[in-house]
């Protein structure tokens, strides 16, 4: 009897020793795993919810807008590079700009593969990794940049023919100065005339008001300056190769009664402190010196053309100016 519960706790004890051996090595599927052997415990392995997902952009030396849209969100704006981690399966999609100043959307790739050849992609994220690029090409330029546009034109303010410069950064800086002309309701009018230079050139116009003046590139200012025929006036200085270091915007509150009046002649003397220094000819022109821009709502297509042909320059094509100093008077 003795001997046979000793052999009964040996038993046991070997039973006890497998079990062990078993959790130790045992990991499911049969013995599949061909690893090297460890002898601590083995690493707790639960499913990752979330991916890390990079996105960029290249063939070109600025950040581009985004549009990133989540199953069940609304659209939300963001800016290249981003890096993010969403849940794995979430189908997610992204809107890129066409056409952004002198580029052309041309394709999105992941890791060097393609994934679609629109600005509008929808993607599941899954593993591995996600890199995800938004590549964009040159776009043809003519020599006389982006048609229709004046350049060539003559400006009838004052005669002279019109010019071309451009700030080296964006944002640009934008200050209201504090007096006794500036309103909230004015200077909401007047930020949604800029805001329609940051929309017609899908983002490649951007600006960041700021509240201290003396930090600003442009300065915009409401005085009362009398029945002079100018309902605003833009003056500016630029270096030799026809970058912009500074401009003020004043805005002519005798012919601003009106408050809608604020928005179209912001909107013009943006244009200005963009950097074009002349006028249109043509009176559906936001930079025309008619005073019908008080009836336009945005920028015209040659207005447009106008402006990235400035910004042309900043991929190489540099213009000389004899001028660097310089008011843009604007008729009313
Ligand atoms: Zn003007």
């Amino acid at each position: 009897m003795k001997t046979i519960k000793h052999s009964i706790v040996i038993w046991l004890l070997a039973i006890g020793i497998l079990v062990i051996s078993n959790s130790l090595t045992g990991c499911g599927g049969g013995g599949a795993s061909s690893g090297p052997s460890t002898s601590g415990p083995p690493p707790v392995v639960t499913p990752s919810p979330d991916k890390g997902v990079s996105i960029g952009a290249s063939g070109l030396t600025r950040s581009i807008p985004l549009i990133i849209t989540l199953p069940n969100t609304v659209p939300q704006n963001s800016s290249t590079p981003i890096s993010q981690a969403w849940p794995i399966n979430t189908l997610i999609t992204m809107d890129a700009p066409d056409i952004f100043g002198d580029r052309q959307f041309s394709k999105w790739t992941s890791n060097g593969t393609q994934l679609a050849t629109t600005p509008h992609l929808e993607i599941t994220i899954s593993d591995p990794h996600e890199d995800i690029t938004a590549v964009y090409k040159p776009r043809l330029v003519s020599a006389d940049g982006f048609l229709p546009n004046y350049v060539h034109e003559t400006d009838p303010q004052t005669g002279k023919l019109n010019q071309l410069f451009h700030w080296a950064v964006f944002p640009v800086k934008v200050a209201f100065v504090s007096n006794v002309g500036l309103s909230s309701d004015r200077e909401n009018e007047a930020v949604a005339g800029f805001d329609q230079w940051v929309k017609v050139t899908n983002q490649f116009i951007t600006y960041q008001l700021v509240a201290d003046a003396a930090s600003a590139d442009i300065t915009v200012s409401f005085v009362a300056q009398g029945t002079n025929n100018r309902g605003g006036s833009t003056t500016y200085s630029a270096d030799g190769n026809g970058n912009l270091q500074h401009t003020d915007i004043v805005l002519n509150l005798t012919y601003l009664s009106q408050l809608s009046n604020v928005m179209p002649i912001a909107m013009h003397e943006f244009g200005h402190a963009l950097g074009i220094a002349g006028h249109s000819n043509t009176s559906t022109d936001i930079m025309s010196v008619l005073s019908n821009i008080y009836t336009l709502q945005q920028p015209s297509p040659r207005d447009v053309n106008m402006l990235l042909t400035a910004y042309t320059s900043s991929y190489g094509r540099s213009i000389k100016h004899s001028i660097i100093n310089g008011t843009v008077l604007c008729g009313r």
